[in-house]
């Protein structure tokens, strides 16, 4: 049995005053938590304020997005090495989100994983198929290409792997659980063939996931957890869905 394991996903959300404001209604509501792995991925210019917040609790600090170089000419862009200093232990890549408005690639996905995982940041590497996708029936030759190209040369250690149907993000829409643990089950069948170590790996499912959906689809053999946006950025909401995940 995996542990579950609930991730936040602020996106571009909350100043420096309200990171603290959430952190500190949040962390009494969790911290007798020790049965579910708690992440959140805060924008940039809260991890600072964050890390000091969360420092020797049980909530780990995620970055949502990394560069793929150690330093130099690269006007904007953040470093590994400066997302550890920041606090971060690890960190959110290939997001739909940032594929669609970024144009990021697997290749790009594939080298920012190889960073992160060479400066010791945990990865939680997003993938999904969007709606023109799952109609003309290639779900799962989409989620074979982004295996392939995200996960090139590189083992599964550190590695937590997000199904994000894009048709499902911030729109109200989850997938059935049954739908949801298809594609993990097929996610997990593609790391047993070509990866060592596949059966410790966790899949996270994620897509308009909120307290009243999480037991639904935890229930699923398949899904070890949950990459939560809207429905993190209020405490009581995201402290729900962490119960919600504990181990009955
Ligand atoms: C996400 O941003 O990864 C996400 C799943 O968002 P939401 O929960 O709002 O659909």
């Amino acid at each position: 049995m995996r542990k579950p394991y609930i991730a936040a996903n602020w996106k571009m959300n909350k100043t420096i005053e309200e990171t603290e404001e959430f952190i500190n209604s949040f962390l009494p509501l969790v911290n007798d938590v020790s049965d579910v792995d708690i992440s959140i991925a805060a924008p940039f210019t809260s991890l600072g304020a964050a890390s000091r917040l969360l420092k020797s609790s049980n909530v780990i600090l995620a970055a949502q997005n990394i560069f793929y170089e150690e330093k130099g000419a690269y006007t904007g862009e953040i470093s590994p090495g400066m997302l550890k200093s920041a606090g971060c232990s690890s960190v959110i890549i290939g997001h739909s989100e940032r594929r669609q408005y970024f144009s990021e690639t697997d290749d790009i996905v594939n080298r920012k994983i190889k960073i992160a995982r060479k400066s010791g940041l945990d990865v939680i590497l997003c993938i999904g198929e969007s709606l023109e996708e799952r109609e003309a029936d290639k779900t799962f030759e989409v989620l074979d290409m982004q295996l392939a190209g995200s996960l090139k040369d590189m083992p599964l250690d550190g590695m937590t792997i997000a199904y994000e149907p894009i048709w499902a993000i911030g729109t109200g829409k989850t997938a059935t659980k049954e739908q949801a643990n298809e594609a993990h089950t097929y996610i997990r069948e593609w790391l047993m063939k070509y990866k060592e170590g596949a059966d410790a790996v966790r899949i996270q499912y994620g897509g308009s996931v909120t307290p009243d959906n999480i037991e639904s689809l935890m229930s699923q053999p398949e899904v070890d957890g949950a990459l939560v946006g809207g429905a993190s950025l209020k405490p009581d909401s995201f402290a729900k869905l962490v119960l919600s995940a504990r181990i009955k």
